[in-house]
């Protein structure tokens, strides 16, 4: 039984640190990229009020940005913006690094894989560069940043990976070859990754959302398309971010490998 004088100097923040330091105990972080809207920002903000401290990466939308990090803190949450482009190899890299020079005893446990783009067109009348624009921000960039983060998840013996692909990945969709060839490719690559990571207890998976209501679907028809979904309606970013929650909690500990359907009914 430790006496109060005892207590008291436990939680004092100079023995915290201290004894963090001789034990060599981390902070924990969650990266989520694409943070700033849709459904990025209700898992950084969902992230947050279940005590990770968040990374919320974003490209360019600094308002959009500052929403998300004010809405986390108001909750009484803990993040930082970290503002970068996923789809560029280089960025990622100093990025990363300068994060990692700024936080010397802390680790990145948890790294969603949310930010994307998408460019529909039908292949016969799409443009070279509209192809490897989607393939670049979908899936090259779950590379670039994915392998800068593994080494320190292994070293700690601990890490979650959740890739945000989506129902065009497993189903294919007219006027998406380029979208579904990015996302089929990060549902690929999660199983593969999964299979790598396994003895390190560090879990691999992807979520693949149907029709979720975010600026990436602003233009559809809504009221024709919820006619196929059997729920009859879109999906909210929060109900996507439900999911991801659970998947890096350790209560997900045995689940790697997986793709999981989040779409009201619209394909199993
Ligand atoms: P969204 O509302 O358009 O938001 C996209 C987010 O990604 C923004 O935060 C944006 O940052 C960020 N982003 C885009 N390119 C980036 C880059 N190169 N580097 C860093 N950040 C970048 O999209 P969403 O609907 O929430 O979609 C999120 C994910 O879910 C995507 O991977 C998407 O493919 C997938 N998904 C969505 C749906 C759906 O129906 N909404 C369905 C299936 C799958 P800025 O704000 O700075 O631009």
């Amino acid at each position: 039984m430790k006496n109060n004088r005892q207590k008291i100097l436990i939680l004092h923040p100079l023995y915290i640190d201290v004894n963090c330091r001789i034990n060599k105990c981390f902070m924990e972080y969650a990266l989520v990229t694409g943070g700033s809207r849709g459904i990025g920002r209700a898992i950084a903000v969902l992230l947050a009020r279940n005590g990770f401290k968040v990374i919320v990466n974003y490209h360019a939308n600094d308002r959009e940005a500052q929403k998300t990090l004010s809405l986390i803190t108001q909750d009484g949450g803990v993040a930082e913006l970290l503002k970068f482009n996923v789809a560029d190899n280089n960025a990622c890299m100093a990025a990363i690094d300068n994060w990692q020079q700024l936080h010397p005893d802390d680790y990145i446990s948890v790294l969603v894989n949310n930010a994307g783009i998408r460019s529909d067109e039908l292949m016969a009348l799409m443009d070279v560069s509209d192809f490897e624009r989607v393939i670049q921000n979908n899936l090259l960039s779950f590379f670039y940043l994915t392998r800068l983060l593994i080494p320190q998840m292994v070293r700690h013996r601990n890490g979650r990976i959740v890739n945000i692909a989506s129902l065009s990945g497993l189903k294919g969709v007219a006027g998406q070859t380029n979208y579904a060839a990015s996302k089929g490719g990060l549902i690929a690559a999660t199983k593969s990754l999964a299979q790598e990571l396994a003895k390190k207890k560090i879990t691999v998976n992807a979520v693949a959302p149907g029709f979720i209501r975010t600026d990436m679907v602003e233009g559809l028809d809504e009221m024709s398309l919820k006619q196929m979904i059997p729920m009859a309606r879109f999906g909210e970013p929060e109900e996507v971010a439900s999911l991801v929650n659970f998947l890096v909690s350790k209560e997900a500990s045995y689940i790697t490998g997986e793709c999981i359907n989040i779409n009201g009914g619209l394909y199993s």
